[in-house]
């Protein structure tokens, strides 16, 4: 009995509101966190793991070898490779795609690499209008790793350093 008449002479004096109108009040002082993407972004890790790239040497030359491994350790069957041997005895691959709608971005193919040829970069906004866009052959991929070679490179060295 006693419970009920507390509850309603709260209720009475609108404590509830002013309990919830007290709790806006402290969150819309406080210092916000929410930002206005894109125009600003938060800050990433060296380490993030956005869209793929295949890297080159400095000389042109591209690192991988087409051993499969990124192919055979790809939980999400994403990935397809055909190679064949050059003049040189060389390997390379004839193909190379990645189906970025069955990736999980899990990282396991830039881990397995032996020659740190497949990498995830650090770009998050990509999108496809229409179907087969976001099936990355090999010279979309090579064309990724020509363009943020710098920002790759000083990534893995910076990562280096915690190795
Ligand atoms: S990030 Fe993971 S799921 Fe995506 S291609 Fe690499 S190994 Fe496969
Ligand atoms: S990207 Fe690396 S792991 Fe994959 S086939 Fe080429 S060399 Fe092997």
């Amino acid at each position: 009995m006693l419970t009920r008449i507390k509850e309603v002479l709260q209720s009475l004096m609108l404590l509830e509101l002013l309990k919830g109108m007290m709790l806006t009040g402290r969150y819309f002082f406080a210092r916000k966190i929410t930002i206005q993407f894109p125009e600003e972004k938060t800050p990433q890790s060296g380490r993030f793991r956005g869209l793929h790239a295949l890297r080159r040497y400095p000389n042109g030359e591209e690192r991988c070898i087409a051993c499969k491994l990124c192919e055979a350790v790809c939980p999400a069957l994403a990935i397809t490779i055909e190679s064949e041997q050059r003049e040189d005895n060389t390997r390379r691959t004839t193909r190379y795609d990645i189906d970025l709608t069955k990736c999980i971005f899990c990282g396991m193919c830039e881990e397995s690499c032996p020659v740190d040829s497949i990498v995830e970069t650090r770009i998050l906004e990509y999108h496809g209008e229409k179907k087969g866009d976001l099936l990355y052959t090999k010279p979309m991929l090579l064309a990724m790793g020509d363009k943020y070679e710098a920002q790759i490179a000083a990534d893995r060295a910076a990562d280096a350093q915690y190795r």
